[in-house]
């Protein structure tokens, strides 16, 4: 059980455990930007420039 909790708690700080995969694009990213896209919208910010307009990604984002 121990051991388990550390390893649970080793993924999630691990720096490489931060990436994310776009369902859209199927590529993966780490960098804060692409993160916070994908947290909030499901999509990279490439992806969400195409697939959302402007003000679904605004409104998506004040709902944090
Ligand atoms: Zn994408």
């Amino acid at each position: 059980m121990k051991q388990k909790k550390y390893h649970e708690h080793l993924r999630r700080t691990l720096p490489e455990e931060d990436e994310i995969e776009c369902q859209n694009c199927k590529q993966k990213f780490c960098d804060q930007f692409n993160l916070l896209s994908l947290a909030t919208l499901n999509f990279c910010l490439l992806c969400a420039n195409k697939k959302l307009d402007k003000e679904t990604i605004r409104e998506r984002y004040n709902v944090e």
